[in-house]
């Protein structure tokens, strides 16, 4: 059996183990299949079946099948290489180009009628155009595919992928090393090209089976340092021999003693030698394998301390940093309390986040190839395994982008209790050398103890976050406590002033029917006494009625429900319409009243029945707190908008010089049922000086004028019983309602029910000043309209007997 005979077998078999791998291979496009093994065949058949005295050279059809093997194995590389980046579809471009190669040279070979070719004879003849149409075509592709594969391992995200590029050139070079032998014409040397072109196919087929190649840089680095120590070996043993070859040892024992020696020193040199050659080479070439026992002594210190997940993560980021080298590092916890039962919520924690603030989070189905390798197989994973792995070739968009976007190379399940709780994510390492086994073995025991301290940390955060729990429920629990004195005190001043208020006129109308009912009996009831004593009656049920309406007002501002109508209408006619009948409380406690600035204002859009209601409760408050014989004055004026988007205002002021507010009451004397005063010192009245009142009135004047969209609030220098120091009432109001309230109802539209059940007078539009003619006389002209008798009864409308005593 010839040495090509053996080949032929070899390359046949080699033919059929190709076939089965690329037809298993299902990312490989078929023709490019078909192509290597027809280009392999017709190398074989060529190389050792066909007879020399053919019509075409079998070297010929040797340098067609190489073109074809070249063009395949091109084709498969360029597409392996760019998978992730193509580039400006390339592959399609080279096997154009392999074609017309095949084409120019066949035309070369037939064209010039001399079919030899090959190097074999350039010493001697001139290479024949065949030749130059082959070598040329070969050079021209050979480049091609070696600067894709350089490029491709330039650009290369990952350590893997660069490495796997830095193989598929060490493929190519064999491949195209492999084609210029088998070129030559010579036996011995397309042999040799033979048995190269079976290594470059071996490699392609376990790049093609495997997504994980040998780590090329390691190899290389690992067998130079093999070699420089073998090297040290054998000149130190070979020095030895020759020294002992030169000197003549005697046969003796002493010989054999020094024989001995010399053995025991050589072996002596040759440790410190191997430590050397380490030692340069971790120190200048490689860096040096982390220590496992160290990492996780060290890490164990770290993270032992830490007493919270952000000072987990730090002490992570830190260990990883100084010990494996790695630029970056994040904590990747697993939020099973996700809604979905099948998808898990990631929370990526890099340092210097929080739980609250995490870097980014995303979502991972339980069922992604993902999720099973390192929840159920509980191994680490690669970005590149995830890119380039088979097995993870059906993982969703969003998942492989999740991932990518992280950044990180590896992601290394942290297991608690038999359970994934989270994933440890490295990133680069600083010299940019892939993971290797033992740097996983190393992570998967960091992982663990981050799982030991996560749960830790956990548990002290559980603690902390209970205590800072009940520390809150204490807290609160004081507020409640506070809450409900509050409460109970308005509801007891409630009590109080509600007894107090409706006793008054109770006992009147009691009294008031006890006189009529023994008159009666006593047949002694004059017409003029019962008149008068009706008249009576009806005053103290009114004063009751006020008094509920102003309750039931208040419970309406209490649930928000102040149903307002807005009508258009004027600043003068509201002051005027609060004032008039205020006119006789005036006259009896001997004050004056001044309008200032009244007349000329802008039309506003308010509900009259209670912006008159608000104002009168204010005006009453300023009789009933300033002395007989005081000034009382009511100025308003324009507010425009000072910025784009305001509107524009109205500013009214109502000023007394009564005896002023106390600057602790600015604020409560808004609140429901508060009073200045102690109510048991003083008596009932509306408009009695310092008369004693149910503390509403300017909780409800501050409820209408917010449902107006405006604001009240107080001036005073301060209370003084002596110097009257006075107060000043501001309310402002926006002219035009502010979006979403109510727009005005005709009056005749206005639901029947409102109409009876509503404890205020409804205006007419006509009453409001809601036509065109000129709103308002002058300001001393404060009889225009005289209010219907419906209008006198606001709230604190005044009665002949409102001074009257318990
Ligand atoms: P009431 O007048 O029924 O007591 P209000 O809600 O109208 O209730 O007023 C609350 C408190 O505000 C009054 O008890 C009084 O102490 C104080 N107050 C209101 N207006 C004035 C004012 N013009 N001058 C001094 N004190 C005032």
């Amino acid at each position: 059996m010839t040495f090509n005979s053996v080949l032929g077998i070899l390359l046949i078999a080699h033919l059929g183990l190709i076939g089965v791998v690329i037809a298993l291979r299902q990312k490989m496009p078929r023709y490019q299949g078909v192509l290597m093994v027809v280009g392999l065949a017709t190398l074989a058949v060529a190389t050792l079946l066909l007879p020399a005295e053919l019509p075409i050279s079998s070297l010929v059809i040797t340098h067609v099948a190489l073109i074809g093997f070249v063009g395949a194995m091109g084709a498969l590389i360029i597409q392996d290489t760019t998978s992730r980046r193509p580039i400006l579809n390339l592959q399609r471009v080279w096997v154009v180009l392999s074609i017309v190669w095949a084409v120019v040279f066949l035309g070369a070979v037939f064209g010039s009628n001399i079919n030899f070719v090959g190097w074999r004879m350039w010493g001697d003849t001139a290479p024949s155009l065949g030749t130059w149409a082959g070598f040329g075509g070969l050079f021209i592709m050979g480049v091609l595919l070696i600067s894709v594969c350089a490029y491709t391992f330039y650009i290369a995200p990952m350590p893997e992928v660069a490495n796997r590029s830095a193989f598929w050139l060490t493929v190519a070079n064999g491949a195209l090393g492999a084609s210029i032998l088998l070129m030559s014409g010579t036996n011995i040397l397309t042999d040799v090209g033979c048995l190269l072109s079976f290594a470059s196919l071996g490699g392609a087929i376990l790049a093609c089976y495997r997504h994980r190649l040998i780590d090329l840089r390691e190899t290389f680095l690992s067998s130079i340092q093999t070699i420089a120590f073998t090297g040290v070996a054998w000149s130190v043993l070979f020095g030895t021999l020759y020294l002992i070859n030169r000197i003549e040892i005697e046969k003796s024992e002493a010989g054999t003693i020094g024989l001995g020696l010399l053995a025991l020193l050589v072996a002596l040199m040759l440790v410190p030698a191997r430590q050397i050659i380490r030692w340069v080479f971790t120190t200048f070439v490689r860096t040096t394998a982390p220590n496992l026992a160290l990492a996780t002594a060290e890490y164990s210190r770290s993270v032992a301390l830490a007493p919270n997940l952000e000072e987990v993560v730090n002490a992570t980021n830190s260990t990883l940093c100084n010990v494996m080298n790695v630029k970056r590092s994040a904590l990747i916890l697993i939020n099973t309390t996700w809604r979905k039962q099948d998808v898990v919520e990631l929370i990526v924690l890099e340092s210097g986040s929080t739980i609250d603030k995490p870097t980014r989070n995303g979502f991972l189905s339980k069922k992604s190839p993902i999720y099973q390798s390192l929840a159920v197989e509980k191994v680490p994973l690669g970005l590149f395994d995830m890119e380039y792995g088979m097995t993870y070739q059906s993982v969703v968009k969003e998942e492989r982008v999740f991932f990518g976007s992280l950044a990180m190379q590896v992601f290394v399940p942290i297991v608690a209790d038999g359970r994934l709780i989270g994933l440890l994510a490295c990133g680069r390492k600083t010299d940019d050398s892939p993971y290797t086994r033992r740097d996983m073995e190393l992570l998967g025991v960091i992982g663990q103890q981050v799982g030991n301290a996560l749960r830790n940390a956990r548990l002290i955060d559980d603690l902390y976050h209970l205590n800072n729990s009940m520390r809150e429920l204490n807290k609160r629990l004081g507020n409640a406590k506070v809450e409900l004195e509050k409460m109970d005190n308005i509801k007891t001043d409630f009590v109080t002033i509600a007894s107090h208020e409706l006793r008054t006129p109770l006992a009147q109308i009691r009294g008031y029917t006890d006189i009529l009912d023994s008159l009666n009996d006593s047949d002694t009831l004059q017409k003029g006494q019962a008149t008068q004593l009706v008249q009576n009656l009806r005053k103290s049920t009114e004063r009751m009625e006020e008094l509920i309406g102003a309750m039931l007002d208040v419970s309406q501002l209490d649930v928000n429900s102040m149903d307002l109508r807005f009508i258009r209408t004027t600043p003068e006619i509201v002051v005027r319409l609060a004032i008039e009948p205020l006119k006789e409380a005036f006259e009896q406690r001997n004050q004056t009243l001044q309008r200032i600035g009244l007349t000329g204002l802008p039309h506003i859009q308010a509900d009259m029945q209670r912006l008159v209601q608000a104002f009168r409760n204010i005006i009453i408050n300023a009789i009933k707190y300033t002395p007989d014989g005081g000034n009382i004055e009511v100025s308003a004026r324009l507010e425009t908008a000072s910025k784009e988007g305001d509107k524009e205002r109205i500013l009214f002021a109502f000023k007394d010089n009564g005896i002023g507010i106390q600057a602790k009451d600015k604020e409560l004397i808004f609140q429901k049922f508060y009073r200045g005063f102690d109510t048991q010192l003083h008596s009932t009245g509306l408009t009695k000086f310092l008369g004693a009142g149910p503390g509403l009135g300017l909780t409800i004047a501050k409820g209408i004028i917010e449902g107006h969209g405006g604001e009240i609030w107080v001036e005073s220098p301060g209370q003084d019983m002596a110097k009257f120091p006075g107060s000043t009432i501001f309310v402002r109001i926006p002219i035009l309602p502010t979006e979403g309230q109510r727009v005005a109802l005709p009056y005749d539209e206005v639901p029947d029910d409102r109409r009876k059940t509503s404890p205020f007078p409804l205006f007419t539009p006509e009453q409001a000043g809601a036509t065109t003619q000129t709103p308002a006389q002058s300001d001393e002209d404060k009889g225009t309209k005289t209010p219907t008798p419906d209008e006198d009864k606001g709230t604190k409308t005044p009665t002949p007997d409102e001074d009257e005593d318990e």
